[in-house]
């Protein structure tokens, strides 16, 4: 049996710009071949046992990987039966050398399918505020390369033509060449006051703009240090930005957030991030670390199976997955919960739970300790027993407040939230240096492993420290008390929440 290959856009660089039917094909891909431009959150969803083939060049060197290599990387690996996505940025077929590519496997007999992409060259505008066309403004728009070399001499482009006949000039690759496109305009015709714009990365949180006339872009461009990938719009549609710029308008574009909780649980709080237009920034101040000392949970799930516990809580996702860990190592499932109700301190928490079909009974309406035991007041019955499996060394409210109703809590130390020791010295650097614009905190240890980390809590005091975000009022409390000024808390004290105060808070800076 004969693999396919499809040749799949990946859009501009906003992992969501990806159709449908792209995102169809790198989930069932066996092989994925990518380029430099593809951005890699749209390899997340790649199935885990795809192998990943990288035929980017490296910026700045010549060459890289050659046609003619990808060509037979791509014939062999349909021949040995496999399904192969070539994902490639933007559009396969503008200037994306998919035509050759196309070619290739039709003369080796390989079955293909093209899924077109969103194309940087009108995306990346729309993102800077400037529509290609605009009634009254520009009813024609045309896609060039930048990547001519003048030193050939010959050229390849009609210049004399394109210079006045259509009304839009988007040109890719073009960074370097700027100054020669530039002259070529002006001296086949296009006044000198057209203006320009300059847009690097694009649709991404990195995006930046740049804007002028054919007279002085090369110039603005130059000190404003644009390098690739970034895209030149002439024409008088660039004027529309002043107007249409939203984008960049986000309260959050482009601002650098640290995150700081475990690897493991940064990637949905970027994401939120990411969406807001923010950089997120990723400095993990939590390892979960095993238990050595495994006699304590072994007793704890012997009795959660013969019923003994009236109900199970759960303060943390990572608590709920740690113990469903030491389920699995029992061969057991969310069955040796039998009859406990469970209790979780918040959404996340709930979700993890729900995630293993299992729906937990009560979720206090604020998310800290005092108000879980609020909520347990009219549920908990005096002498019924409570199986709270969590980290080392957790806040004892919790445990205080139900033994005051009665219970009798075997609080059971499932996972440790140790300080990691393999530190990022680059984002230490950026915090310490003042290029963090908002320091996030998500649990009272990420305040105090972070500390720890920095040796003192002066980067984050100090004139460049960043703006202190917490997620509720216990994590607030608790950089108060080393000495941080908190800046922002969320209402809500859930991740979202706390992407929402920080949205608020920038948008009333700026307003
Ligand atoms: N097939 C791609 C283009 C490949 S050529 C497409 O349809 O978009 C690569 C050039 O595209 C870069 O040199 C740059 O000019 C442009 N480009 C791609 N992604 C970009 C981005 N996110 N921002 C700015 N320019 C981008």
């Amino acid at each position: 049996m004969r693999g396919k290959v499809y040749l799949v856009g990946a859009g501009p660089g906003d992992p969501g710009l990806i159709t449908v039917s792209g995102l169809e094909r790198i989930r069932s891909a066996d092989v994925i071949v990518y380029d430099r431009l593809v951005s890699p959150r749209l390899l997340e969803y790649a199935p885990t046992d795809a192998e990943l083939i990288y035929v980017g060049k490296v910026p700045g060197a010549e060459g890289g990987h050659d046609q003619e290599a990808i060509n037979q990387t791509l014939i062999d690996n349909a021949r040995e039966g496999r399904n192969v996505v070539r994902l490639k940025g933007g559009d396969p077929f503008v200037f994306g050398r998919g035509g050759e590519e196309a070619e290739a496997l039709r003369s080796a007999g390989i079955e293909f399918e093209v899924v077109p992409g969103v194309t940087s060259a009108v995306a990346v505008p729309a993102y800077a505020g400037i529509p290609v066309t605009h009634r009254g403004v520009a009813s024609s728009f045309a896609v060039i390369t930048g990547h001519e070399d003048p030193a050939k001499g010959e050229t390849a482009i009609g210049w004399s033509h394109l210079a006045t006949a259509v009304d839009t000039l988007v040109f890719l690759m073009g960074v370097k060449n700027l100054p020669d496109i530039v002259s070529q305009l002006t001296s086949s015709g296009r006044p000198p006051e057209t203006p320009v714009a300059v847009v690097q990365q694009g649709t991404t949180p990195e995006q930046r703009t740049v804007t002028g006339t054919l007279a002085d872009i090369v110039e603005l461009v130059d000190q404003a240090g644009i390098s690739p990938p970034a895209i030149a719009v002439v024409g008088e549609v660039v004027g529309l930005r002043d107007t249409v710029a939203w984008f960049e308008n986000r309260p959050l574009f482009g601002k650098r957030v640290l995150i700081t909780r475990t690897r493991r649980q940064a990637s949905s709080l970027a994401r939120l991030l990411a969406e807001e237009g923010a950089i997120a920034v990723e400095l993990p101040s939590i390892e979960i670390e095993p238990i050595e000392d495994r006699e304590a949970i072994e007793n704890a799930i012997e009795r959660l199976r013969t019923g003994e516990y009236a109900w199970c809580g759960f303060t943390s996702a990572n608590a709920v997955e740690l113990f469903f860990d030491h389920l699995a190592e029992h061969g057991l499932d969310s069955r040796a919960f039998v009859g406990a109700r469970l209790f979780a301190i918040g959404p996340a928490t709930a979700e993890a739970l729900e995630s293993r079909s299992l729906r937990p009974d009560v979720v206090p309406s604020e998310y800290v300790a005092e108000s879980v035991v609020e909520s347990l007041t009219t549920e908990v019955k005096r002498g019924e027993c409570v199986l709270l499996p969590r980290a080392e060394s957790a806040r004892v409210e919790l445990v205080k407040g139900l033994e005051d109703l009665g219970a009798t809590v075997d609080e059971v130390p499932t996972y440790r939230a140790a300080v990691p020791t393999d530190i990022s010295p680059e984002v230490l650097a950026d915090l310490r240096d003042g290029r963090i614009d908002v320091a996030t905190f998500t649990a009272s240890s990420t305040v105090r492993n972070l500390v720890a980390m920095l040796g003192d809590a002066r980067a984050l005091t100090g004139p460049k420290r960043p703006l202190i975000a917490c997620i509720g009022p216990i994590t607030s409390e608790t950089a108060r008390e080393l000495g941080l000024t908190v800046d922002v808390m969320a209402s809500e004290y859930t991740i979202e929440g706390l992407v929402a105060a920080l949205r608020d808070h920038f948008a009333g800076v700026t307003a």
